[in-house]
């Protein structure tokens, strides 16, 4: 990659940034593309946001990630927000258009897709059982809501969360408990629980039935205990990695116009997966 003049810049907002792997994944999107573009990650607190917002327009940088914490922040700031953020009140996404700071979320449209990419399976119809409530709960509900889910239940340990996250999916949302689970036809777990050197589980994974999908939104480590338990009784399951490359596709779309590279996305976590 050589870096001039005329290079586009886009960023990552966040903070913590460092441990991003999202300057690995577009940088590697934009040399496969053949695109005068870099990205690189700037840590920026919640409170900078508006500021980093008018450098955005001021140095012309044309796209943004956004991660924890500044999703709300970056909706509340943005000029333009798309229909997914007017609903969810967070943004992953910011487009500079002329100036103008659109604000936009990937992640419902990466789990679908990411979920079709894995094993051609799509939302249409189906129950889906959701555990957590948090942003990326909140937007898999809006995009499954959207996408013809039969029903979308919510299940988190604070119910008052849960309610406020069926909101988001006024057609199919409902809350409900563990032993809903049984009753997917997809399950979601949207909780931090088994991340990293975390071995809990989030709930019992013989509660899934055998016929359903599994989706848990953690890639690292690439499989937890929840997917391998799950797994081991013979239900089929995936990691959160196929929804982390494909929310970055439409972003990448977004900003360039062009058509994301999966292959060379993919690639960037060859040997992970
Ligand atoms: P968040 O907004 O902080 O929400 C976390 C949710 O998990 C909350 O509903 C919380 O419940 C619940 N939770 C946390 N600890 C729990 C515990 N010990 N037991 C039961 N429930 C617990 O987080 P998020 O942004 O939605 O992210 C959730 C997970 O998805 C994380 O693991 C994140 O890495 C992953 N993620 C993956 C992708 C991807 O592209 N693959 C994208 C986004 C997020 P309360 O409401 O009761 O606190």
């Amino acid at each position: 990659m050589r870096i001039t003049a005329t290079t586009t810049l886009a960023v990552v907002l966040g903070d913590p940034v460092e441990h991003s792997r999202s300057p690995e994944l577009h940088n590697a999107a934009f040399e496969a593309a053949g695109l005068d573009w870099v990205y690189t990650a700037v840590r920026v607190g919640e409170a900078d946001v508006p500021a980093a917002l008018a450098a955005m327009r001021v140095l012309g940088v044309a796209g943004a990630s956004v991660t924890m914490p500044n999703k709300a922040a970056a909706a509340l700031h943005a000029d333009r927000r798309s229909p997914s953020v007017e609903v969810l009140g967070v943004a992953n996404c910011l487009i500079n258009r002329n100036g103008l700071i659109h604000a936009d979320n990937t992640d419902g449209i990466g789990f679908i897709q990411g979920l079709f990419a894995d094993c051609g399976a799509s939302v249409d119809e189906k129950s889906v059982a959701i555990v957590g409530a948090g942003g990326a709960a909140k937007a898999i509900a809006h995009a499954c809501d959207l996408g013809g889910s039969a029903q979308v239940t919510i299940i988190n340990r604070d119910r008052a969360r849960a309610e406020e996250a069926t909101l988001v999916a006024p057609r199919s949302g409902r809350v409900g408990s563990m032993s809903d689970i049984g009753g997917a036809d997809l399950v979601v777990n949207a909780t931090p629980v088994g991340m990293l050197n975390d071995t809990s589980m989030p709930f019992d994974p013989t509660l899934i039935r055998t016929d359903a999908l599994l989706v848990d939104l953690i890639y690292s480590p690439v499989e937890t205990v929840l997917l391998a338990s799950a797994r081991a009784q013979g239900v089929v399951g995936f990691n959160g990695m196929s929804m982390l490359i494909h929310q970055a596709a439409a972003q990448f779309e977004a900003w360039t116009g062009a058509e994301a590279p999966l292959i060379a996305m993919r690639n960037v976590f060859r040997g992970e997966t």
